[in-house]
């Protein structure tokens, strides 16, 4: 089972309570289905997913090779073997130097001695263990630091190389050395292990919101009039992180990673802004196609106490955000708490002459929406609710919130989800969602720029008017919930939201800096 990329559907009720059992810890362990992965051969097969046109492409004669760093924490072993044959079985041999696998510290059995044992047993895998939990920025640096191919290539442990997946991805670094490339990253079901896939054409591109996550968007039409076919490589803003090639020599000059941050997160943008405001670039190549198992949830244990995302994050915002920083700051109002000693990586960025954010905002992200830019923020404050107590226009914006009522809730003072922006296209917004009124209730929906059910009016008398319905957010009049009601300026439809003059006003200029005002 599993071959040509199948999934396999396990019927838990017809497991026997011992092989139920394994199913279940294999969950537990994993966050995806080790038990459907376990009964595929390590070496499946695969369909060739590239679009046609990228099968009779012509690659340089002479590519450079490759060193591929597997770093994982505690990871299954079929999963891991299964990532390493698939490099293996569908590279070109000449071109794979060497797979390191990067142990970070696993306690898993089959990771002790039964992993050196297949190392020692196959040619080009080395092996080698971090002396403690170093987190995945830190094991890669220790995989890099060993590594002897004239590329870089990273991949996660829960991967599936495709066939002619590598030969894209070295032959844009052979054209430049500064030219970061990723695979199309598809999607391996994490319960079924079913390999998915689409045509290059809906190829995705990495963005980032204000609270510094990555997330994914569709080619935008300025890069699609860019490119001539739709196998070209792809402009990416940034990376998802986990599989990327680079240059061994590209990636030191660049000066790797930085070494303060831990476990996960933080690292894939701190990268990508790195690489393109200090003179390289990032694409992804249509052709080259790599599995991924997206897992729902994170299986193996942080360090406690600290939230090492933000502290990743406010370090990466120190270095390479500028005044773009506060964006980010605002969210959990300046708190940033102890993010350690940055001061050798802004002198990284000084030695490399690197170029401003606002650079990389305005060549590289220009479809990014700039909250310096919006007229409103902060919390919406509704004061006369029914326990005369300040409430709040209350949500997440983020997937989970979509489609799901505004809520309102006593305001904290502490953003999160209080905190809204109003674009100057008229969207109340937080990162990629919008309210949205359909004529039901007030939701959150992803922001499509058309105007139509996002477009509000934030009035001189603080009223929030629809402009396609007219109609006013109004608290109810026991104050638990918002309305859509008849704008008559009650106090109940009056809302104080903190305007803006936008910083694009403020801060005209003519070319040789002096204020426009004469
Ligand atoms: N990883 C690691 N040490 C850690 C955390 C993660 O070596 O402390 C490895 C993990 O095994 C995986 C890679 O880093 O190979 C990326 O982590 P994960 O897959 O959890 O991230 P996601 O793909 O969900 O973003
Ligand atoms: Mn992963």
């Amino acid at each position: 089972s599993g071959e040509n990329g199948k999934g396999l559907n396990i019927d838990k009720s017809k497991l026997s309570p011992e092989e139920l059992k394994k199913y279940e810890k294999g969950y537990q362990r994993n966050a995806f289905n080790q038990y459907a992965s376990d009964q595929m051969s390590l070496h499946r097969t695969l369909p060739d997913v590239r679009d046609k046109e990228c099968r009779d492409r012509n690659y340089a004669t002479e590519l450079p090779d490759t060193s591929i760093i597997v770093i994982f924490h505690n990871e299954a072993w079929s999963v891991l073997l299964r990532t390493v044959f698939s490099c293996l079985d569908r590279s070109p041999g000449h071109l794979v130097k060497e797979i390191i696998l990067v142990d970070d510290f696993s306690d898993f059995e089959h990771l002790q001695a039964p992993l050196q044992e297949f190392a020692d047993s196959q040619e080009k895998v080395r092996l080698v263990r971090a002396k403690k939990r170093e987190g995945l920025i830190r094991a890669r640096l220790l995989g890099a630091s060993v590594a002897q191919g004239n590329v870089l290539t990273f991949l996660d442990s829960h991967c599936e190389c495709t066939m002619g997946w590598l030969e894209p991805l070295l032959d844009r670094i052979s054209q430049n050395k500064s030219n970061v490339v990723t695979p199309v990253i598809d999607v391996i079901n994490d319960d079924t292990i079913q390999y998915q896939y689409s045509s290059a054409k809906s190829t995705s591109v990495g963005g980032f919101d204000w609270n510094l996550q990555f997330n994914w968007h569709g080619i935008p039409d300025h890069e699609k009039k860019r490119r001539k076919s739709d196998v070209d490589p792809v402009r990416s803003p940034t990376m998802a992180g986990g599989l990327f090639s680079i240059s061994r020599e590209y990636f030191e000059y660049l000066g790797t990673y930085d070494p303060g941050m831990d476990i996960w997160g933080g690292e894939n943008l701190e990268l990508s802004f790195r690489i393109w405001m200090c003179g390289g670039s990032l694409d992804i190549a249509p052709c080259s196609h790599v599995g991924h198992i997206f897992r729902k949830r994170s299986p193996y244990s942080w360090k406690t106490g600290v939230n090492v995302v933000k502290k990743n994050s406010i370090r990466l915002a120190e270095v390479w955000l500028d005044e773009f920083s506060k964006y980010y700051y605002e969210r959990f109002n300046y708190d940033l708490g102890d993010y350690g000693d940055v001061s050798a990586r802004k002198a990284l960025r000084e030695r490399l002459h690197c170029k401003s954010f606002k650079w990389y905002l305005d060549n590289i992200y220009p479809d990014l929406f700039i909250p310096g830019e919006s007229l409103a923020s902060g919390e919406v404050n509704g004061v006369f609710n029914s326990q005369s107590q300040p409430a709040c226009l209350d949500s997440a914006a983020d997937k989970k919130a979509y489609n799901k009522a505004i809520k309102l809730w006593p305001c904290h003072n502490m953003g999160g989800n209080q905190y809204w922006m109003l674009s100057k296209s008229g969207e109340i917004r937080r990162d990629e969602g919008c309210f949205d009124y359909a004529g039901q209730f007030v939701m959150i929906y992803p922001c499509h720029a058309m105007k139509g059910n996002q477009e509000w009016i934030y009035g001189p008398d603080n009223t929030l008017r629809h402009k396609n319905t007219n109609l006013c957010i109004t608290l109810s009049e026991d104050g638990t919930k918002i309305e859509m009601k008849a704008c008559t300026g009650i106090d109940r439809q009056i809302f104080h939201w903190k305007r803006k003059i936008p910083d694009s006003d403020v801060k005209k200029t003519e070319p040789n800096g002096q204020k426009l005002l004469r």
